[in-house]
C-alpha cells in the first residue's frame, strides 16, 4: 500500500516508530487483555511516555493521529483500538473542544499524560440510534449542582475509566421523549463519585475494549463539570459524531490492513491439491478484490484525515469512510475465516476473532443502516 500524498518522509518515520511502540506496549499482551476483558492500567503511561496520548485532534498535527489511527487498527485487536480510541480522541475531544481551560486541565491534561483514563457515556437501553429516547436525567441538587440518574450501556473503558463524557437531559420540561436531543447536555463525571456502579458487558468482539453498563444513582455533580452549552449538548455531539467517525474509519482502515496481510500469509502456506490456496484462481481473485477494495478506501481515509487537518471535514465525508471502512472489515473476516477453514472457526484462532470484531464494528459509532439514512 503506496503512502498518503500527504506523507512525508517525517511522517513515514513517525509510522515506524508508532509501529514499534505498539508492537512493544501492545502486541505482546493483548491476546491476555482479550482474556480479562480490559488492558493492564501500566498501557496508558506506557503510550503517554511515548507521546502517543497527546497527538493533535485538530490542524497539520491531527496528520500524526491519522497514522497512529491505522497502526492502532494494524494491530488486529479491536478492543485494543476501541479503548485507545475512545481515551484518546472520541471523549477527549469533547473537552478539546468544549473544555474550559479549568476543565482541560483537570481532565485533559491528566488524559494526555496517562494519568486519568477517559470513557464516552451516551448510549442507553433505548436510546442508541435514536438518542431522542435519551433517558438519564439531571436535577437540581439543594445546595447547588446536579443530581444524576440513569443508566448507560457499552461504555468502552468502562471500568478503567477515571472519568466519563457522559450525555444527560438536564432541562425538564424537555425530559418527555420524542424531543429530539433538546435540554440535554455534556457532563463529566468523576468515576468515584458515590452512586457510580459499573459492571463488565462481556461481548461478541471487542473484548479487551472494558465495556461495561454504568449505573448513575443520585450521582452528585458540580456545575461547573458541564461540558459546553448546558441544555444545547445537541450541536456539541452532531460534531463530536463526524469526528467519531473519521476515528472509527481510520482505525477500520488499519484493521482490514491486518486482516489481509493475515490471509495473505495463510494462503500461500496453506496447500490443498498439492497447492497453496492462493494458487487457486477463486481464492486469489477473492484476495485481489479485498486488496483493490482497501486501497480505495485506505486513500480515502487519509483524504478525509486530511480534509480533517484542514478544518474542511465534512459530515458526509465522515460518514462514507466509516461505512465502507468497516463494511469492508466485515467482507474481510469473513473471507479470511473461509479460507482457513475449521482451523478459522477455533474460538482462539486469529480469524475468528478479526471476524467477531468486524462485526461490532458496523454497529458502534453509527450503525450502517442510519449511517446509510445520514448519506
Ligand atoms: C462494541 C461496542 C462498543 C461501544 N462503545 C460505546 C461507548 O464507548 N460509549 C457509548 O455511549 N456507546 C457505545 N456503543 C454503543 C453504540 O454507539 C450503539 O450500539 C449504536 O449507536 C447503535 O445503537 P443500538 O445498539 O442501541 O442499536 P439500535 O439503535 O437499537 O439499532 C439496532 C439496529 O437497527 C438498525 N437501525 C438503526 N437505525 C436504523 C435506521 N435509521 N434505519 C434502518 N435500520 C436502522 C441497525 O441495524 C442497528 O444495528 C458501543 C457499541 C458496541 C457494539
Amino acid at each position: 500500500m503506496s503512502g498518503a500524498s500527504w506523507e512525508t518522509p517525517e511522517h513515514a518515520e513517525f509510522r515506524t516508530r508508532v509501529r514499534d511502540v505498539l508492537a512493544e506496549t501492545v502486541l505482546p499482551h493483548a491476546d491476555r487483555w482479550e482474556e480479562q476483558g480490559r488492558p493492564d492500567p501500566a498501557v496508558w503511561k506506557a503510550l503517554a511516555a511515548e507521546g502517543l496520548l497527546a497527538l493533535g485532534h485538530h490542524g497539520e498535527a491531527f496528520l500524526d493521529s491519522a497514522i497512529l489511527l491505522e497502526e492502532l487498527g494494524r494491530t488486529g485487536y479491536a478492543g485494543v483500538r476501541a479503548g485507545i480510541g475512545v481515551h484518546a480522541y472520541m471523549a477527549t475531544s469533547y473537552l478539546d473542544l468544549f473544555g474550559t481551560p479549568e476543565q482541560k486541565e483537570a481532565y485533559l491534561e491528566p488524559a494526555r499524560r496517562g494519568e486519568r483514563v477517559a470513557a464516552l457515556a451516551i448510549t442507553e437501553a433505548d436510546a442508541g440510534s435514536d438518542l431522542s429516547r435519551l433517558s438519564t436525567r439531571a436535577r437540581p441538587r439543594d445546595g447547588g449542582g446536579l443530581l444524576v440518574d440513569g443508566e448507560k450501556l457499552y461504555v468502552a473503558n468502562g471500568s478503567q475509566a477515571s472519568f466519563f463524557v457522559a450525555l444527560v437531559r438536564t432541562r425538564e420540561e424537555a425530559a418527555a421523549p420524542r424531543r429530539g436531543l433538546t435540554g440535554a447536555s455534556l457532563l463529566l463525571i468523576d468515576a468515584d463519585t458515590p452512586g457510580v456502579r459499573r459492571t463488565a458487558q462481556r461481548m461478541l468482539g471487542w473484548r479487551s475494549a472494558d465495556i461495561c453498563t454504568v449505573v448513575l444513582d443520585d450521582v452528585a455533580v458540580p456545575d461547573d463539570r458541564v461540558l459546553g452549552r448546558k441544555d444545547h449538548a445537541l450541536m456539541h455531539v452532531i460534531r463530536g459524531l463526524d469526528f467519531e467517525r473519521l476515528v472509527a474509519g481510520l482505525l477500520a482502515v488499519g484493521g482490514v490492513a491486518h486482516c489481509l496481510d493475515l490471509l495473505n500469509g495463510h494462503i500461500r502456506r496453506r496447500r490443498v491439491k498439492d497447492t497453496p490456496l492462493y494458487g487457486h484462481q477463486v481464492v486469489r481473485h477473492a484476495f485481489a478484490e479485498l486488496t483493490a477494495d482497501h486501497e480505495l478506501v485506505t486513500q480515502y481515509g487519509r483524504h478525509a484525515a486530511l480534509l480533517h487537518s484542514r478544518g474542511e471535514l465534512d459530515s458526509r465525508t465522515a460518514t462514507v469512510l466509516k461505512l465502507k471502512a468497516t463494511e469492508l472489515a466485515v467482507r474481510a473476516a469473513h473471507v479470511c475465516l473461509q479460507f482457513h477453514g475449521a482451523q478459522g472457526c477455533l474460538d482462539e484462532s486469529t480469524a475468528a476473532r478479526l471476524y467477531r470484531d468486524a462485526s461490532a464494528g458496523t454497529i458502534a459509532a453509527g450503525a450502517s443502516e442510519l449511517l446509510r439514512e445520514l448519506i
